[in-house]
């Protein structure tokens, strides 16, 4: 297979893969166990929570381990309207946000709560004047991440910030997307969230670090794990995956940045120059990874499908839900017509991936293309 749907999720790299292994198998204790056994597992988390909050630039105690980017963004979201309800009962959400978030501000609703949803410029950026000018004297909460996850769009997260602590309103960074890539944004937020997956760790954990000053309330009640801010037994060997793996992202990040930019550069001049009417949704800055193009006269899910039958893996923005297809609704807020984003496909490099890789893709890509085209 060649993958590049690296945005997805990441293998899971074998270094870290061997951090991890002692704590599933003979060190199993609970870490909140009096034993020796539990006494080693909890030095696990402890040295686990020190190296990420290290490289996170925050204080250990700041940092909570979660199940990953959805839990982190649900906390965020719920969390914080619930700690400020005297304040307000409106959120102010960037229209280009993981559902994570989306979904999380649109339960609250039931609740009472107004949702301002913050659409993006022609490029995928969100303006920091759109989000000024959305909040009010009553607003709860801001979230706006700190890249997207379709186009790799890099927003303006430090001037957002800036704005958010001014009118004194709680800040969401979803840094799911950055997290190994770009330094983290902490002096900016009040909160920012990470999922291990999305950097060659393992799935169901990731970390969410929350400011000393900010007021937030616990989503998931029960013991006392996580200084009873987040309950349930903590996922030890998860934890040292996620910490294991951020460590192993940010030493070779210049590296590996260059690298997986330098594939998507050969990838998208090869792909500009052998097919016609192909464009790059998301002409912001982008991380190094994202490749969002559209193909004139042509469904994505079509390309997907012949792409998949030549075991390359691949994504599209939309969705299925109930057999339907739901259009992406981040090149939708971005503004882009029904057939720019139907024919969306996105490819995501990663550092595993190679030049030789990229050949291959693109002469399928191109047999694809044309295939649709002639139908
Ligand atoms: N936020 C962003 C930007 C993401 O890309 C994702 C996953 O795709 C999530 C949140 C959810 O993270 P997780 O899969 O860890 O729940």
């Amino acid at each position: 297979m060649i993958y590049l749907d690296n945005a997805s999720t990441t293998p899971l790299d074998s270094g870290v893969l061997e951090k991890m292994m002692p704590y599933l198998t003979a060190s199993f204790a609970n870490p909140d166990s009096q034993h020796g056994a539990g006494r080693e597992a909890a030095l696990a988390v402890l040295n686990a929570r020190d190296t990420l909050s290290k490289i996170i630039g925050c204080k250990s105690e700041n940092l909570y381990f979660v199940s990953g980017g959805t839990e982190a963004g649900n906390w965020a979201v719920k969390g914080a309207c619930a700690a400020q309800s005297d304040a307000g009962r409106h959120l102010v959400v960037s229209a280009i946000e993981h559902p994570a978030l989306i979904e999380s501000a649109l339960d609250l609703r039931k609740f009472g709560y107004e949702v301002t949803f913050v659409n993006p410029d022609a490029d995928g950026v969100i303006q920091p004047s759109a989000v000024a000018d959305a909040l009010r004297g009553d607003t709860a909460m801001c979230a706006v991440m700190h890249a997207n996850n379709e186009t790799g769009v890099i927003q303006p997260v430090e001037e957002i910030g800036a704005i958010c602590k001014k009118a004194g309103v709680f800040y969401y960074c979803d840094c799911v997307q950055t997290a190994g890539v770009l330094p983290f944004p902490v002096g900016h937020c009040d909160a920012l969230g990470l999922s291990a997956h999305k950097f060659y760790g393992p799935k169901g954990v990731g970390a969410i670090y929350i400011s000393p000053t900010a007021k937030i309330n616990r989503l998931i009640s029960g013991g006392k794990q996580e200084r009873g801010l987040r309950a349930g037994t903590t996922f030890v060997a998860g934890a040292v995956g996620c910490a294991a793996a951020l460590e192993c992202a940010v030493k070779s990040a210049a590296e590996n940045n260059a690298a997986v930019s330098a594939l998507r550069s050969s990838f998208e001049d090869n792909v500009l120059r052998e097919i016609d009417g192909v464009h790059v949704n998301g002409a912001g800055a982008r991380l190094p990874a994202h490749s969002n193009l559209s193909f004139d006269g042509c469904d994505g899910e079509n390309i997907l499908f012949l792409l998949d039958m030549k075991g390359i893996a691949v994504s599209t923005g939309s969705a299925c839900s109930a057999g339907a297809v739901k259009q992406s609704h981040v090149l939708k807020a971005m503004g882009l017509s029904d057939s720019r984003i139907r024919s969306a496909v996105r490819f995501t490099f990663g550092k595993y991936n190679t030049f030789e890789e990229v050949d291959e893709v693109v002469a399928e890509l191109k047999s694809a293309v044309a295939k649709i085209r002639r139908c």
